[in-house]
């Protein structure tokens, strides 16, 4: 280190650049403070708060809702888990500890009526087997609880009228859980069939709903309500009434059951259904649980198709509309699906509204599967019952 002497020209430009600096931050008495006062202004303006989120309880804790319900609450704006009903406390354990539910609010199917003094818990999300559809949720909506039901609503339409009935009785709203109707791809599909036209008026829609299921399985048992029409063909029904707006007046259906494969002891493995509208539009369905995955449709209007492959999974949605050889794919942002059928369902329950998915639409789309199953069982037509 050295020193310098005062004549160092260094030093001498070292004070003039300081000595500038203090003379231009000198305070006149007319500069404005620079620190804001600590007194807050009396009209303090504040941005709108998130919404309240309602308290769902989940009641049955399968795949369904351990691979797709529960995380999707992460992606929900209005809407958080509070409580959870299973026949396994210790599973039930450790899923409330992975989602922060109290550990408290965890029922089971002996206890579920007592929900009716848990003031967390707004709706219910019934995700057990078809078979129990109903009695959860007739007994959510008598403790006084708004619920959303999986599809399908229930395995018969006496059921599904004594659902809607229960809503009724106990003032509570009631939904059927058809994802499909919240997320942005069938939105636009049935914008470009409806109100669009934008391939001239529909003739006909070909819809294709395919898996294959090991067992065991919820889907391959009578008794649980299993079936590939209740359990997918119903995406390729309730996608023709939604593609058209209209309720399908007769149905013929052919059914196989093979008898070398075990799987097929109590419910059908592929059944190809169709179904007739009162405008002619005759839409071909199809389902099966013994074939590789696809799920998909096209509706063919007068000047050209509509196309969604996939148009049922989860992810991936693609849509497209070709015009003689013109094809063009719609960019839209993709949502999930169980976040956006919940925090509809939360925001039709906090503002009074109907949900856009009522108990009505799933009686609609049973009464579609009784005629099925008959028209399948008897070789004939069959009137869909209104
Ligand atoms: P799953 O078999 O994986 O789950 C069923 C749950 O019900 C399990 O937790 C099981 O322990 C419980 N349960 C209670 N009593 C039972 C009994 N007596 N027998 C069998 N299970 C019993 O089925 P999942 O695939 O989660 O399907 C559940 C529901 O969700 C079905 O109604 C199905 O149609 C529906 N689902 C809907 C979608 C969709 O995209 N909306 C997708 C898959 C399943």
């Amino acid at each position: 280190m050295t020193d310098r002497s005062p004549d160092d020209p260094t030093r001498r430009a070292f004070l003039a650049a300081g000595a500038t600096l203090l003379a231009s931050s000198a305070v006149n008495a007319d500069d404005p403070p620079l620190a804001p006062p600590d007194k807050q202004p009396p009209d303090l303006k504040l941005p709108d708060p998130p919404p309240k989120k309602l308290g769902w309880a989940v009641v049955g804790l399968g795949k369904l809702a351990l691979e797709e319900v529960m995380p999707a609450f992460a992606a929900c704006r209005q809407s958080r888990p509070t409580a959870l009903v299973s026949g396994h406390p210790d599973k039930a354990k450790r899923v409330a500890a992975a989602y922060g539910v109290d550990p408290k609010k965890i029922y089971d199917y002996g206890n579920y009526d007592r929900i009716a003094d848990d003031p967390a818990i707004d709706i219910v999300y019934i995700i057990l087997p078809n078979s129990m559809h109903a009695e959860y949720t007739v007994r959510g909506l008598r403790a006084g609880k708004h619920v959303l039901c999986e599809k399908p609503m229930a395995v018969t339409a006496a059921e599904c009228e004594q659902m809607i009935a229960a809503g009724k009785d106990a003032k509570r709203k009631l939904m059927v859980a058809y994802r499909l109707r919240y997320e942005p791809f069938n939105q636009a599909a049935i914008e470009l069939c409806r109100k669009e036209r934008a391939v001239g008026a529909i003739r006909t829609i070909a819809a294709s709903n395919c898996q294959d299921v090991t067992a065991p399985n919820i889907r391959l048992s009578k008794a649980l309500g299993g079936g590939p029409v209740e359990d997918i063909g119903i995406y390729c029904l309730n996608a023709a009434r939604y593609l058209t707006g209209e309720e399908p007046a007769e149905v013929t259906a052919v059914a196989h059951r093979p008898k070398d494969d075990p799987r097929f002891r109590e419910v059908p493995e592929s059944v190809a259904f169709t179904l007739r509208f009162p405008s002619g539009v005759i839409a071909n369905c199809d389902c099966s649980f013994a074939a590789a995955e696809s799920r998909r449709y096209r509706v063919h209007g007068a000047d050209g198709f509509v196309d969604m492959d996939p148009a049922f999974s989860y992810r991936g949605l693609r849509l497209s509309v070709l015009k003689g050889d013109r094809k063009s794919e719609l960019k839209l942002t993709e949502v999930n699906h169980f976040a956006a059928e919940m925090d509809h369902f939360s925001e039709c329950v906090a503002a009074d509204r109907p949900p856009r998915t009522p108990g009505e639409e799933g009686l609609a789309d049973v009464r579609v599967i009784e005629a099925t199953a008959e028209a399948a069982r008897t070789g004939r037509a069959v009137a869909v019952k209104r």
